[in-house]
């Protein structure tokens, strides 16, 4: 073999969005030796392009809110199929997550009277969500990679070495994990640049590699979103829960087809912004579903007036948690009450003064300019769904993001539970620092109390080495980029916004053939940046992690949160209280289980009306 670059770390993150970011943070705190190694260039992550905010029962523009009443609006977004566990510790910590940044650094958008303000958002109660305009996640990234370089400093007056506890290697990918009697034992991957090969020794790795988008062909998310995180948990032997869960954003732009899918934040609606069809009627009144009835107004006089006073009326019905709104825009275009390029109208400029939109939401008025030639102070957006997150992922220990391998950790978009069937909107942003926080302290423990660390074994180094390798040795095979399209047209038609049996086994046999034809890969030229080998490697990924999805969705037979089944249309209590859980069984094949749901805590379930489980927990779990 030849010369191999070797480095060895305490702890190991994959992945530099907030997730990872706040993970590292946290291990170098504990005193671990740490890594971050990310695909792209450090700060280039889903992070910064998080537009809305960040969630948290902060209580600063309405002091009713608290992490009671966040943990019910998640649990109801999630149509309790949460890991109820984390959602508590996600609604109770947020708040200091949200404080803890301002001591990085962050400056978040200010009430009149100085306080951290809060907006509206989709099936939150509450104005809830701390922003900074409509990019905060770029002031998330900045200050935690502040915060990052600011102990690189201590580190550097206390050994002379800035990345001597904490080096950020960028641009580079990892491929596989490598394992060890059962354990994690490190990390194998390439520079993007050269195609030089490393591998990266660590007992503990934390995974925190975002969402999966990339395997649909409507999204909103960007080239780094191909399911990596989750393939490696699968490949090490960790198992993924609720994959059959994908939500479709209902506002991503709809034209030009250049960019079809790039996303319209839903501070849109948050801040005023109502959905209208070509006929213009605000057709959201007519999609109110029964759950949320008691909560939604039912006429649009009243969800004006709740703009001005929240009190004393109910929310519109634009604001219904995402997988209800996009539900709503897919029947109105079907019903062709759709706009010319396949969407609906979302006007904000009938609602609020020029100059209040374009302070708002600045980002907003300069993509619709510059993509579209849309004036979003003047004119109407046309939008529709586009795939945008997965609330499948990594099935881990809710306090400390520990997978069943040892020394396997998740955080973060590529963990699993957290958001049950439909995540709410800034709900992402406080996952990540709650629990990337978790993940470097799980790990870190973990990592104290090991008596002795695994080593990689040459013979494992050498296979990933082989598979890294295998797209260069077929001769006239197939290319990748075909096979993405594919692939990407598949999920997009036959396991997308609604589903159907018939679909999702025709999606199945396709998945078949592309994986059998992914075995003949074939990629030109030299392992120098070379994106069509890197497409290659990340279509594994994408393949085994579209089976699960596909083979998930099949098995549920009804309707909730991301999963839609037209032939299923209801939601089933006795559902809600089971998990499937994905593990591969050989190089690719993946299986798919059922796992009881862990009953929720009493003193939980005692924060919701008995009126309201009984729409959603069979009788026998509530005790009639
Ligand atoms: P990311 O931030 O995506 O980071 C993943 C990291 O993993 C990257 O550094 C990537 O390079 C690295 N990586 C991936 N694979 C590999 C590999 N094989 N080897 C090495 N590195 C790898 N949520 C909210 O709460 N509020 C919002 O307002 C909001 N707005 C959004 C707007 C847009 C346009 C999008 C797409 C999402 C939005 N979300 C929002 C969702 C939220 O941004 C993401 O869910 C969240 O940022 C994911 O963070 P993460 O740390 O898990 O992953």
């Amino acid at each position: 073999m030849a010369e191999l670059e070797r480095h060895s770390f305490d702890v190991l993150v994959i992945g530099a969005g907030g997730a990872g970011l706040r993970a590292a943070i946290e291990a170098r705190e504990h005193g671990m030796r740490t890594a971050v190694l990310c695909k792209s260039l450090f700060g280039k992550a889903h992070t910064v392009m998080a537009e809305g905010g960040i969630a948290a029962a902060m209580g600063n523009v309405n002091s009713n809110d608290s992490w009671q009443v966040h943990f019910r609006d998640t649990m109801r977004g999630g149509k309790f199929l949460n890991n109820w566990r984390m959602a508590e510790l996600h609604a109770k910590e947020a708040p200091d997550r949200v404080w803890e940044l301002e001591t990085y650094g962050a400056l978040f958008d200010r009430t009149a009277d100085g306080r951290v303000s809060q907006r509206n958002f989709g099936g939150h109660e509450y104005p809830r969500l701390a922003h900074v305009g409509d990019r905060t996640g770029l002031e998330l990234i900045r200050t935690l990679q502040q915060k990052i370089v600011s102990l690189q400093q201590e580190d550097h007056a206390e050994t002379g070495d800035h990345e001597a506890k904490l080096r950020v290697f960028q641009e580079f990918t990892v491929s596989d994990l490598l394992v060890e009697d059962g354990r994690i034992a490190g990390a194998f991957g390439y520079w993007r640049e050269s195609g030089r090969f490393a591998l990266f020794t660590s007992p503990a790795v934390i995974l925190a590699t975002g969402g999966i988008g990339k395997s649909f062909k409507v999204t909103s998310n960007s080239w780094e979103y191909t399911g990596d995180g989750h393939a490696l948990a699968l490949r090490a032997g960790a198992s993924l829960i609720n994959m059959e869960f994908i939500q479709f954003h209902p506002t991503g732009m709809v034209w030009p087809p250049s960019v079809k899918g790039i996303l319209v934040t839903e501070s849109v609606r948050g801040d005023g912004g109502v959905l209208r069809n070509s006929e213009g009627k605000r057709f959201m009144f007519d999609y109110i579903p029964e759950v949320f009835k008691e909560k939604y107004a039912d006429s649009e006089a009243e969800g004006d007036r709740w703009y001005t006073d929240a009190d004393n009326n109910r929310r519109p019905p634009e604001l219904l948690p995402r997988d209800e709104v996009a539900r709503a825009i897919n029947s109105e275009v079907k019903a062709g009450r759709g706009t010319e390029h396949g969407g609906v109208f979302l006007d904000v400029s009938t609602r609020l003064p020029a100059e209040e939109i374009t302070r708002r939401l600045p980002s907003m008025h300069h993509q619709f300019k510059e993509l579209a030639d849309v004036d979003i102070t003047a004119q109407p957006m046309e939008v529709g769904p586009t795939c945008h997150y997965v609330m499948g992922g990594v099935e881990v220990d809710p306090d400390t993001g520990a997978s069943s391998v040892p020394g396997l950790f998740a955080a973060g978009e590529v963990s699993g539970g957290m958001h049950g069937s439909n995540r709410l909107g800034g709900n992402s942003l406080s996952d990540l620092l709650v629990f990337g926080r978790r993940a470097g302290t799980g790990a870190s423990d973990y990592v104290s109390a090991l008596p002795v660390r695994p080593v990689p074994s040459e013979a494992a180094v050498a296979e990933a080495q082989a598979t890294a390798l295998a797209p260069f040795s077929g001769e006239g095979g197939e290319n990748p980029y075909t096979l993405h399209m594919e692939l990407q047209q598949a999920m997009n038609d036959l396991v997308g916004i609604i589903r159907k049996a018939e679909e999702i086994e025709q999606a199945l046999e396709r998945l078949e053939g592309l994986k059998a034809r992914a075995r003949t890969l074939t990629v030109e030229g030299h392992r120098q940046f070379n994106p069509g080998w890197h497409l290659a490697l990340d279509l594994r990924n994408m393949l085994v992690v579209s089976e699960c999805v596909a083979k998930a969705a099949l098995l549920r037979t009804e309707s909730r949160g991301g999963h839609t089944r037209d032939d299923y249309p209801g939601m089933d209590p006795e559902w809600r209280r089971k998990l499937l859980v994905c593990r591969t069984t050989g190089p690719s094949e993946v299986d798919v289980e059922v796992k009881a749901q862990i009953p929720i805590r009493e003193d939980l379930l005692e924060l919701f009306d008995r009126g309201e489980l009984e729409k959603y927990l069979t009788g026998d779990e509530l005790g009639s």
